[in-house]
């Protein structure tokens, strides 16, 4: 079933618009100062930014993909995961907007807002320091 259904089975939360969506993939900005770089995870792997460091992206089908591929011991030059073909695909599918095959994840943080599609995000610490709360609303 998930192979005619990459999405079978898998949870998102976040709250992609139904309409169509422009997307700006900040992992593929020439201006550094505004680009995503990749990142790596505790579990030793590389991925393609860190806002997709998080349960459910990495267990979306799109995201295996790619961990097969990207632990940094595996591996004797980070080019070999940069240039293996599913790297390639990954970014193949975001230059080329092949929606269907991009995570949600990436529809959330790398979309254009405009007008009312805005986010606002809090984050409130405590006097040790701890997260006390945190909460998204649109604006
Ligand atoms: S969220 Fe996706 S599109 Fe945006 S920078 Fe990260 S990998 Fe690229």
């Amino acid at each position: 079933m998930r192979k005619n259904n990459p999405k079978a089975g898998v949870t998102s939360n976040y709250l992609i618009p139904k309409g169509p969506i422009k997307l700006m993939p900040r992992c593929m900005f020439k201006n550094k100062t505004k680009s995503q770089q990749a990142a790596v995870i505790n579990r030793g792997h590389l991925i393609p930014c860190c806002w997709l460091d998080n349960a459910n992206t990495l267990n979306h089908p799109i995201m295996k993909e790619l961990l097969k591929v990207s632990k940094i011991n595996e591996v004797e030059d980070i080019e070999q995961i940069l240039f293996s073909k599913e790297w390639q695909e990954f970014e193949k599918n975001l230059r080329e907007r092949n929606m269907d095959k991009i995570l949600d994840c990436c529809k959330h943080h790398c979309r254009l807002r405009e007008d009312k599609d805005k986010l606002k995000i809090e984050t409130h610490y405590g006097k040790a320091g701890g997260v006390e709360f945190s909460r998204k609303s649109r604006m």
